[in-house]
């Protein structure tokens, strides 16, 4: 056995382990992430990837690519009927249709398939970490001797063995996660809400639907499912609910197909039956997301039932908000206790997704998909100086909507630019991979203060809203987003996009590294 060294390992390359291995490469952190199958997932699982997830990918500049890859935004409809071809069926939209109301974000959601989402992201994390990203590599075991770990990887087409040492484990590897369990890890919830049967397959459905062209089709008639549309054309894929007795994996492809056409309501459509899956809901979150040097992420931490989709998305702003604390404690200019903020951060938040979802799911009149729930997030930390007046008045997601704001704890709000350097047109364009400084106008008066937290080690840029090249396209939106004291006034906004402090200019030039340093917990 050999035994090689790495600051992260990360384990597990579905949606949210190559999201990761992507952010991290971005905070230049050196990585490996192993992931035990040869190839990316074949079966379109995700398909809503939410407006936060395209803001994540925007940053990644991958922003593009998806939507090319997904279906086209009008497309994005949720039907109702008793079949595909019911002249009374119903159809609506998103809870908030693109253009309908105040603009929230530059980058709306989307339906682009796991199976076609993950070679995206693949492509990207070999593009910045090549061969450290390993496929048909097993994480077998490990130990944790709480100054890092020593894990145990199986070559899967050689079946040998090497030991890895990281300072730090990542958890990226599912629902079944063998790190958590030997993490010690416990999740809590119910299982089995219930068992449903995906099949993939193949038929001339796009004439067809082309009336109709939904998102999702959902059937009316009880206990028939649905069906998700990959292409609106060709592609497709049937899910139904399994009843108790149902054999695991109906594998019979003909009798599956005539399961199809029934659905359809159209007896002789040329039906390939490509493959099946099938699948459990369950509504579960893990009792902790860190246990010493080891981290959980995405459906490692949390198993979301996918009525309202947002599982995948979820694990997506994980891997964000760990990333950039990843590399702050890795670099050594952030203490061990800023990873502690991760959970505090983002399992509250993961409870909440779970449990609307699970509201979703019994829902009997149907549910509408809230693209903007994730953009609401406010966390609560020692990674956030709060406002002394604000106490919060909900929890960490506001599923009554999306009113964007400049408190601590808010993802900086979205207003649109007029196009500045590089492409920039929006807000959230000006955060920077380091902590970014951000002011109304350039005002030389921070400049001391930034220095001195770069003199201190730290990454911090200073950007302005409003520049000789760059204004907002609605004159004075910043200045109503931010108050009435915004000609002082900056935010101090971290790598993945929230606000961990706001205030006006000190006139202690050491106050401002002394509330970074109190943000990156370090003493
Ligand atoms: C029918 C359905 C519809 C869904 N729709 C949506 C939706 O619209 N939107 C949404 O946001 N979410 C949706 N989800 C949820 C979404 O699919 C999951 O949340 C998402 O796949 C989780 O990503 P992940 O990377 O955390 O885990 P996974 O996708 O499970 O990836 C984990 C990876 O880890 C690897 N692995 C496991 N063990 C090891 C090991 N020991 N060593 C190395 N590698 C290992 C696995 O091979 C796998 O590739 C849906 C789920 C289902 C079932």
């Amino acid at each position: 056995m050999t035994e090689s060294h790495t600051p992260v390992l990360v384990v597990g390359g579905g949606p949210v382990g190559l999201a990761l291995s992507c952010l991290l490469s971005d905070q230049g952190v050196d990585h490996v992430l192993i992931e035990s199958h040869p190839g990316t997932s074949r079966h379109p699982k995700a398909r809503g990837v939410s407006a936060r997830s395209m803001e994540i990918f925007r940053r990644l500049g991958l922003e593009t690519e998806v939507r090319a890859a997904g279906l086209p935004a009008e497309q994005v409809h949720f039907y109702r009927g008793c079949d595909l071809v019911d002249p009374d069926y119903t159809r609506n939209g998103l809870a908030q249709e693109p253009g309908e109301g105040p603009e929230h974000t530059p980058s709306p959601g989307l339906i682009c398939s796991q199976d076609a989402l993950e070679p995206l992201l693949l492509r990207r994390a070999m593009e910045l970490a090549g061969s450290r990203i390993r496929f048909a590599a097993r994480l077998v075991s490990f130990e944790d001797d709480g100054l890092g770990v020593r894990a145990v990887v199986e070559d899967r087409a050689t079946g040998r063995l090497d030991h890895l040492r990281a300072d730090w484990l990542v958890g990226c590897d599912g629902a079944a996660s063998t790190v958590r369990t030997g993490a010690g890890i416990a999740m809590e919830g119910p299982v089995g809400l219930g068992r449903y049967l995906s099949v993939r397959f193949e038929a001339p459905l796009g004439e067809v639907v082309a009336d109709r062209a939904s998102a999702s089709y959902f059937l009316t008639v009880p206990g028939r499912g649905g069906f998700m549309a990959v292409d609106n054309d060709r592609h497709w894929i049937y899910q139904y609910p399994l009843g108790p007795d149902a054999e695991t994996d109906p594998t019979d492809n003909e009798l599956l197909a005539d399961l199809v056409r029934t659905a359809a309501g159209i007896p002789d459509l040329d039906v390939t039956v490509h493959d099946t899956m099938t699948w459990r809901m369950d509504a579960q979150l893990a009792s902790a997301y860190r246990h010493s040097r080891v981290l959980l992420a995405g459906d490692a931490a949390h198993v979301v039932p996918p009525t309202g989709g947002h599982g995948m998305n979820t694990g997506i702003g994980d891997a964000d908000n760990l990333a950039w604390k990843l590399a702050a404690v890795t670099a050594g200019y952030a203490g061990e206790a800023l990873l502690d903020t991760y959970e505090a951060e983002r399992r509250p938040l993961a409870r909440q997704v779970i449990d609307i979802s699970t509201a979703n799911a019994t829902n009997r009149a149907g549910y509408r998909i809230d693209d903007e729930l994730l953009l609401t997030a406010t966390y609560r930390s020692a990674a956030v100086i709060p406002d002394p007046e604000h106490t919060g008045e909900h929890g960490v997601l506001d599923p009554s909507g999306c009113t964007p704001g400049c408190r601590p704890g808010e993802r900086v709000p979205h207003a649109r630019l007029t196009p500045g350097p590089a492409g920039v047109t929006s807000t959230l364009d000006l955060v920077g991979p380091g902590l970014t400084l951000l002011t109304a106008d350039e005002d030389p008066r921070w400049q001391a203060q930034a220095e001195a937290v770069r003199q201190a080690g730290v990454p911090l840029a200073l950007q302005a809203v409003r520049t000789a090249g760059q204004q907002e396209a609605d004159p004075g939106q910043w200045a109503h987003l931010l108050g009435a004291d915004h000609a002082d006034t900056a935010l101090l906004v971290r790598p993945d996009g929230h606000i961990a402090w706001r205030g006006t200019i000190p006139a202690n030039p050491t106050t401002l590294p002394a509330l970074v340093r109190r943000v990156l917990a370090d003493r």
